[in-house]
């Protein structure tokens, strides 16, 4: 029996005198990358544990907000929605600009609707759904009520720890990877940054997210990027890709650098793309809409950058209000502008009134006839803005996701730079490089993290087989 200590408001944590000196198979973070490949490992037979640097688990993942994609799911056909893998290839592979890794981009699509299966099979059901921008049929599954995805899946795969009793360690920086002879064999972790301690195990997977909160890899992959604020947590270091590199792992598209459009300034909150997939639409300091709202990120990035005070409103109803409950936490923590009618929300922001009412009228009557000829939106169209009172929320884009990094291929091994895999050493997740090409498609970084997380979970149970 695992002894447990508190050590968050709403977990218990595994007792760091419960660490032992060695284990089958380690693996680094507790993302969604990582507890899926611990839940699988786990299952498979292996006996996991997790290192997290945070106090608290869930890195990135618990801030997603609109869902995880898939196709030809459960859910979508009991919706009525007719969808396709080979759509969902095709259009991940326009919105990453055609550059994506082709086999990883088809080994996601293949094994999305299985993982939505397997995510309710262990109790996390994402039956309800919505669209983001670069896809044409509702294809990102979230809770059932439409609230965020990221705590409702941490939690849930948290519960599926405690089920199965996996060691889980937090305040537990991993700082490097040991290999002897060409194979893996444990870690160095630095443990409540003070207690360096060796860890050894067969097999290690690393599952350390990205460098969205490093400042300094950013700007070095990307100078233009230098003064930009982030949507992301702390422990976003790029930490797995650099301990990686140290040992001989080659990395892609590092300067592929995700900026989000929809990002609030001064707290680095992210504003979920379900609010334009739900119908809100983005006007300029004119009160006029600039784009269309539902296009690919780098687009609607580009065309916030390029209006003269480089930044937009996010303008919805009551009835958006209601199809999207993150929108409550994002009025509770004092991002919302809000006004009985068009003329009081104008008068709140400082906009022109008539200038803004036109534009609302003009989009309702854009969506009752179903066409956008002033800037071909034909998604998040479902409900028009006449339901109860206004509300806005001022955004500029913000750095969000990379989408360079470690190579692997489709069975999660990590490659060298000559293409040989390093043997015992896995990796999934958002420190993984190719999948998305040049701009990734809101809702494939969840699909992305559980799919190859559970690939990985499986994979290294194999290797220990061998
Ligand atoms: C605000 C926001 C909203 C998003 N919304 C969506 C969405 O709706 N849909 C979607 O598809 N994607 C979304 N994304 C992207 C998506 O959430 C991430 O790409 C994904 O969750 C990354 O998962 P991961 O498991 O790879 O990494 P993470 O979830 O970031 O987990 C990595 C963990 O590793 C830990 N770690 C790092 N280094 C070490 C180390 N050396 N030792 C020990 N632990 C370490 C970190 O602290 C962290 O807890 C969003 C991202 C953000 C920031």
């Amino acid at each position: 029996m695992i002894k447990k200590v508190t050590s968050a408001k709403y977990r218990e944590y595994t007792a760091i005198e419960d660490l032992e000196d060695s284990y089958d198979v380690i693996i680094v973070g507790s993302g969604g990358a990582g507890l899926s490949a611990a839940i699988e490992a786990k299952d498979a037979g292996a006996t996991p544990i997790v290192f997290e640097m945070m106090p608290r688990t869930g890195g990135n993942t618990k801030k997603s907000s609109a869902g995880m994609n898939a196709s030809e799911t459960k859910f979508q056909e009991a919706s009525g929605i007719e969808d396709s893998n080979n759509a969902f290839f095709e259009e991940t592979l326009a919105g990453g600009n055609e550059t994506n890794n082709e086999e990883l981009l088809n080994y996601l699509v293949d094994h999305s609707a299985d993982s939505i299966d397997w995510l309710d099979s262990i109790g996390i059901t994402l039956d309800n759904l919505t669209t983001t921008g670069g896809m044409k049929v509702e294809r990102t599954h979230r809770p059932s009520e439409g609230s965020a995805v990221g705590g409702y899946l941490i939690n849930g795969l948290l519960d599926n720890f405690k089920e199965r009793e996996i060691p889980l360690f937090v305040n537990s920086e991993v700082t490097g990877i040991l290999e002897e002879d060409g194979k893996v064999t444990g870690v160095e972790v630095l443990i409540n940054q003070t207690d360096k301690r060796t860890i050894h195990s067969k097999a290690v997977v690393v599952t350390t997210g990205g460098f969205g909160a490093n400042f300094d890899m950013i700007v070095e992959h990307k100078p233009d990027l230098e003064g930009y604020v982030t949507t992301n947590h702390a422990g976003s270091n790029g930490s797995g890709i650099s301990m990686i590199s140290t040992l001989g792992g080659d990395v892609v598209d590092m300067s592929d650098i995700q900026i989000h459009p929809t990002v609030e300034q001064a707290t680095g909150y992210l504003i979920t793309e379900a609010v334009r997939g739900e119908g809100a639409i983005m006007v300029s300091e004119e009160g006029v809409r600039f784009t269309n709202e539902m296009d690919k990120r780098d687009i609607v990035s580009a065309d916030i950058i390029a209006l003269p005070e480089q930044k937009a409103y996010l303008i919805f109803d009551d009835g958006v209000k209601e199809r999207v409950l993150a929108i409550e936490h994002y009025i509770r923590v004092g991002l919302v502008v809000s006004g009985e009618s068009i003329e009081d929300l104008a008068e709140v922001m400082s906009l022109d009134a008539d200038s803004l009412k036109g534009t609302i009228e003009t989009w309702n009557k854009t969506v009752s006839e179903g066409e956008d000829t002033a800037f071909g939106r034909t998604t998040g169209m479902n409900e028009d803005l006449s339901t109860g009172s206004y509300h806005a929320i001022e955004i500029a884009p913000g750095t969000h996701h990379t989408m360079g990094g470690v190579r692997i291929n489709t069975l999660t091994e990590v490659l060298n730079t000559d293409g040989n895999k390093i043997d015992g050493l896995y990796a999934a997740g958002e420190l993984t490089g190719g999948i998305h090409g040049s701009n990734r498609i809101g809702g494939n970084a969840v699909a992305d993290i559980i799919i190859f997380g559970r690939q990985a979970g499986k994979q290294v149970v194999d290797y220990l087989k061998n």
